[in-house]
This record gives C-alpha cells, sequence and structure tokens, in this order.
C-alpha cells in the first residue's frame, strides 16, 4: 500500500459509527488500538472534524533541514557536521546504533562549542537542536515554518497543534500497525510523520513559552 503524506482524510458513509474520536487532547496510547480501530478512527467523521489540516505548508521538513536551524543561545549560526561528535553531545538519550557515529549527524556551534545530539537522520539533528533552542531563539508562531501559525493567538496555535500532533500520532500509530501486518509502508513517509511530529513540539514549545 501507498500513502501520501497529505492524503485527504475520508468520510466514508461506513466510517460513520466507528470509533469516535474526541474533540482534544491525544488517546492515551495510540499504539494500543488494532489496526481496525486506527483505521475506523482515523476515517471517522469525529476525527475528521478534529483535524484543521494535513497541509503543513510548502517545505518538505526532509530537504535542506539545515536551513530551518535556529541560532545558538550565544547568538551564532549552527551547522550541520558528520563525525564522532564533540563529548558534549556525548550523553545521548538515544543511542546511535553501535559502530554508526561516523555517520551520523550534529548540530554544532563553532563558537560556543555547544552541540546537540547525534542522529542518523538529518532532520532529527536539526529537529533536536531547534527544540533545545526554541525557548530563546525559537522566534515568532508567525516565521515558524510549518504548520500555517501566522494569525494565530497562542492558545489557538496549542489548540491547532495539538489536534495535528493527535492526528500525526494516530497515523505513526497505523503505519506501525500495518507493517506488522505485512503491509508495506514506505519509510519515506514514516519519516515525514516523524519529523512532523518532532516539528510540531518545537512549535508547541514556542508557544507555551
Ligand atoms: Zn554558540
Amino acid at each position: 500500500m501507498t500513502q501520501s503524506i497529505t492524503p485527504s482524510i475520508n468520510r466514508d458513509e461506513q466510517a460513520r459509527g466507528g470509533l469516535l474520536a474526541p474533540a482534544r487532547g491525544l488517546p492515551i496510547d495510540p499504539d494500543a488500538f488494532s489496526l481496525e480501530e486506527l483505521q475506523r478512527l482515523l476515517s471517522s467523521d469525529g476525527h475528521y472534524s478534529a483535524t484543521p489540516t494535513r497541509n503543513y505548508g510548502l517545505i518538505d521538513p526532509l530537504e535542506r533541514p539545515s536551513g530551518l536551524l535556529f541560532l545558538c543561545s550565544c547568538g551564532e549560526r549552527p551547522r550541520v557536521e558528520r563525525g564522532t561528535p564533540p563529548p558534549k553531545a556525548r550523553v545521548q538519550y538515544r543511542p546511535l546504533p553501535a559502530g554508526s557515529e561516523s555517520r551520523a549527524y550534529h548540530v554544532a556551534c563553532s563558537a560556543c562549542g555547544k552541540a546537540a545530539q547525534p542522529s542518523l537522520r538529518e532532520w532529527r539533528a536539526v529537529v533536536d537542536w531547534n527544540y533545545t533552542h526554541a525557548d530563546s531563539r525559537g522566534g515568532s508562531l508567525a516565521q515558524f515554518p510549518f504548520f500555517n501559525l501566522a494569525g494565530l493567538s497562542r492558545t489557538e496555535a496549542v489548540e491547532r497543534l495539538n489536534s495535528i500532533k493527535r492526528d500525526l500520532l494516530l497515523r505513526r500509530a497505523l503505519a506501525r500497525k500495518q507493517r506488522e501486518h505485512g503491509i508495506e509502508v514506505g519509510g519515506r513517509f514514516t519519516a515525514k510523520i516523524e519529523a512532523y511530529l518532532g516539528w510540531v513540539n518545537v512549535a508547541l514549545r514556542i508557544a507555551t513559552r
């Protein structure tokens, strides 16, 4: 099965009476749903009306993400680098697979030596850096590169972002369940879901700072 990152939300009448999405908040654990429950939930009218958009903007979060880096807290512009990360980035909450350190990306500031978590995915290294710099260097919501937040109050932005996050979490859970059932799910599709989830969390940090 192939999937687009921005599929139209299915309003199939058969979905009526399915598992209804609460208007707000996130399910306790989307991965706890079965494949059928997730399919029903994602195509339900309740989910459709609770999801503001799947059009997150024109920028592809997987392409040239270094252009989206926030400034360092020292004021200088950091860079994405490859190879063995500096000592400051060695304490990892997400360890790299053994032997992959030389292929990993990390963001570092040559002015002050600050560095962020390494990752085998460049977009993830950028998101990690931006998350930790969202408070001081995240700019305004109007400038945020995703999710069309310009013109929204903080409250409206948080509501929009939480609704988008909920949709993304459910779609990630569906992709995982589909793989468990031997249904092919594109790696780029799941990477985009993960990347957008990362960016949602960066935006939420800016909106709630
Ligand atoms: Zn710096």
